[in-house]
């Protein structure tokens, strides 16, 4: 699903070179839940922007479901983020103004579903997170782990292949934590490959692999599911 050799990335700001990807190699296999660790300023929200198209890398190759990113342009870029993967945040990101179906419809405004195409979509989506009956609603008026549960509908709506989330229980309590956890063990459990940056050593360890990132390197892989090691 996504491959990673040598990546590097250099931060060059103010006449400083700052090194914060040195040589990362990962793969990761489709069907996968990995979860990324590491102390802060270890490299794992770079890492994950990079995987995210979202941002540029320096040196080394990236290949996401196939596809050489090295030498896409903008659009091409573009379309690959739109048609393959699926963002979460710790901030949840929900525009306040719009209702949850209208929230969840901003990424696939940008696909050229049809309407009808669209609205079916979203009420399944807000159906698999549990809130098909809070449509109209806005997002001021849900909790915390329900605004992230909309987030989530809105990362899948678009059927990604690889679900991409940065600390996303990090401003919910444990409980909450838990059950978004329990919610994306769901979606992985559908085939949706999925790879988590967190804190939480519980929820990290929960997972079938964990990646450990000191320094710019992957230092330590905790590997569980020996199944999904084999080469392909
Ligand atoms: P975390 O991922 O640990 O929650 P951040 O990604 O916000 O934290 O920041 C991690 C480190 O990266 C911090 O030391 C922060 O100062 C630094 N950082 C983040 N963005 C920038 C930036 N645009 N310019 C310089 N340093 C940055
Ligand atoms: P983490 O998410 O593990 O906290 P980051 O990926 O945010 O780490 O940061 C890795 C390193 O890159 C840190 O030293 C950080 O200060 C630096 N960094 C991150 N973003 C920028 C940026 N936009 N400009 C300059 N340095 C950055």
């Amino acid at each position: 699903m996504l491959r990673m050799q040598d990546l590097s990335k250099v931060y060059r700001t103010h006449m400083i070179e700052t090194h914060a990807l040195r040589g990362l190699d990962i793969h990761v296999k489709e069907g996968e839940f990995v979860t990324v660790t590491g102390p802060s300023g270890s490299g794992k929200t770079t890492f994950l922007n990079i995987a995210g198209l979202l941002e540029d890398f320096t040196g080394g190759e990236y290949t996401l479901d196939g596809v050489n990113v090295k030498g896409l342009d903008d659009n091409a870029r573009s379309r690959l983020r739109n048609e393959k993967l699926g963002f979460i945040f710790q901030g949840f990101n929900l525009i306040p103004d719009l209702n949850l179906f209208d929230n969840v419809d901003v990424p696939l405004r940008y696909r050229g579903f049809s309407a009808a195409e669209r609205r079916e979509r979203i009420g399944q989506a807000l159906t698999d997170v549990g809130l098909a009956s809070r449509m109209k609603h806005y997002p001021a008026e849900l909790s915390g782990g329900q605004q992230q549960r909309v987030a989530i509908a809105r990362a899948l709506a678009g059927s990604p292949k690889l679900l991409l989330a940065d600390e996303p229980t990090g401003n919910l309590d444990t409980k909450m934590a838990r059950s978004v956890m329990e919610l994306l063990e769901q979606i992985n459990a559908k085939g949706t490959t999925i790879l988590m940056v967190t804190h939480d050593a519980e929820l990290a360890m929960r997972a079938q692999r964990n990646v450990h990132i000191i320094d710019g390197y992957v230092s330590d892989l905790v590997r569980k599911t020996p199944s999904l090691l084999e080469p392909e």
